[in-house]
């Protein structure tokens, strides 16, 4: 793709295109952040729904922008609404895919209309999700970089996919077919992964023949990454330098790592948070013992029954650990969470729920010894990098895959079963917080946190490859 450098004196511009969830906006907003500090003009695009969130969550003040720094958005294509949910991840990928590319298309237009007064748009930093404004960046000849949020081997494990089928394992016919047995078949000869079964790769494998969106798409955008100008992966070489070479060799341009980003970038008043931090988490914790917290957290889009959040509940109780629980509103599927009197009244003197906490700081207070975590790929390098270890309850996409490689490769935690018990919560719990088991693992995530911090000071492998980005691709004239 051709490259279209600032003029010499004008600023470069990014414009930010995050995919339109939580997880990806956090990352995208750090990678924005980056740039801004780097003296780009920065416009960062969201959905209109999410952008009303956020001013509902945070207030205008916090998406209002900085100088140099400003919001955009677009419509998701969606039916209006003014929830406060996760939107279906499905008929959101597809409504994104089918819809968006018009209204991206007027507003770069917009952009670049000189009476704005921004400088020209120079560059386009997409999530992979969002790559119908691959066309976009190829009309404008712009340099399109795309971010994949998750895992390196996450990546591996989507590009594969065709492997499976050829190995008549997908796409499968019923959902009754996934017994115990069938997904553990060993796939255990992909370059750059490690001691693989089926049941490890990126769950959208596992769908039916007669439901097949996400598998086609999740394929799709993973193989159409080829086009792009460079891939950028929020990890780090010593941790994922293995199926990242495993990425390039699949025919991707330049893979540059540049994570865990929100080490990398710069803190400041901008922040994305779909709800409301309930701050008062952090002074709770300031009364607790150093690492004798429980935190239980399961991200922005896992859904559970209430039957499961009862065998979470009991087990918790059962354990006798200090505990923090986020419970986010719409984590019960179609209703609403629903805790006995009894387990409030048991729990009162040691538990804490919220409903949304600022997870990062929660996981760098000393306080907090383990974390129990759907293993969303942020929620899996912020855990590394507070060096907590985790009991890891994965929902989803590419969470089994991340869960395999922390209980199996990486040292820091062990996995739960899909149907949740009371008793195997309480046993992980005090293996995790009071045995051997659990100090060996918390050693690991500790040394996996200074192999991070490393990577992301000056002369480490991310901060390098972000300015070998910058000059290489983003902006070869600066
Ligand atoms: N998060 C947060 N507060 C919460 C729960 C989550 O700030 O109470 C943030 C968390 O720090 C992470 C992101 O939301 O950066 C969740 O991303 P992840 O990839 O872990 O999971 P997802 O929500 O995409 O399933």
């Amino acid at each position: 793709m051709a490259s279209s450098p600032a003029p010499a004196g004008e600023k470069a511009h990014a414009v930010c295109l995050p995919a339109a969830a939580q997880g990806h906006i956090i990352p995208m907003l750090d990678v924005a952040k980056m740039l801004h500090a780097r003296g780009f003009h920065v416009t960062f695009v969201n959905t209109e729904y999410n952008h009303a969130r956020l001013v509902r969550a945070r207030g205008a003040a916090a998406v209002a922008g900085v100088p140099g720094f400003r919001f955009a958005t677009i419509p998701d294509g969606l039916p209006p609404s003014n929830d406060d949910v996760t939107q279906d991840v499905t008929s959101l990928c597809k409504s994104l895919t089918e819809t968006c590319l018009g209204p991206f298309r007027r507003l770069l237009a917009e952009l670049n209309d000189p009476a704005t007064g921004h400088p020209p748009v120079t560059c386009l930093v997409a999530d992979i999700i969002m790559d119908f404004s691959m066309e976009a960046a190829r009309e404008l000849g712009l340099p399109y970089v795309q971010l994949w949020t998750s895992s390196a081997v996450s990546y591996v494990g989507v590009r594969h996919y065709r492997l499976l089928f050829d190995r008549g394992l997908a796409p499968i016919k019923d959902i009754k077919q996934l017994t115990n047995e069938y997904l553990d078949t060993p796939v255990d000869d992909v370059p750059g992964m490690q001691n693989m079964r089926f049941r490890d790769f990126p769950t959208f494998i596992r769908s039916p023949a007669s439901d097949d969106y996400m598998l086609h798409f999740a394929l799709g955008i993973a193989e159409r990454a080829v086009g792009a100008s460079a891939m950028i992966v929020n990890t780090f070489d010593d941790l994922e330098g293995e199926a990242v070479a495993a990425m390039e060799a699949l025919g991707l341009p330049k893979v540059y790592t540049i994570g865990p980003l929100h080490l990398l970038a710069p803190t400041s008043s901008i922040s994305m948070s779909l709800w409301k931090q309930e701050e008062e988490c952090l002074p709770w914790l300031d009364g607790k013992e150093v690492g004798s917290v429980m935190y239980v957290n399961f991200g922005s889009i896992t859904v559970m029954t209430n039957e499961q959040l009862l065998e979470f509940a009991w087990g918790l109780a059962k354990s006798g650990n200090h505990f923090l629980w986020i419970i986010r509103p719409d984590l019960v599927k179609g209703d609403t969470a629903v805790l006995p009197p009894e387990f409030s009244a048991e729990t009162v003197e040691r538990g804490l729920v919220a409903s949304w906490c600022p997870q990062q700081q929660v996981l760098n207070h000393p306080a907090v010894g383990a974390f129990l975590t759907h293993s969303g790929w942020n929620s899996t390098l912020e855990s590394m990098c507070g060096g907590v270890p985790v009991i890891s309850w994965p929902f989803f996409a590419d969470q089994q895959t991340n869960c395999r490689y922390q209980c199996k490769e990486w040292g820091v935690g062990m996995e739960i079963d899909t149907d949740v018990r009371r008793d195997a919560v309480a046993d992980l719990i005090t293996e995790l917080m009071e045995e051997e088991n659990g100090k060996v693992m918390k050693k690991k995530a500790q040394e996996w946190r200074e192999k991070a911090v490393r990577a992301t000071k000056p002369g480490g492998s991310s901060h390098r490859n972000f300015d070998a980005l910058i000059h290489d691709v983003l902006a070869p004239s600066r």
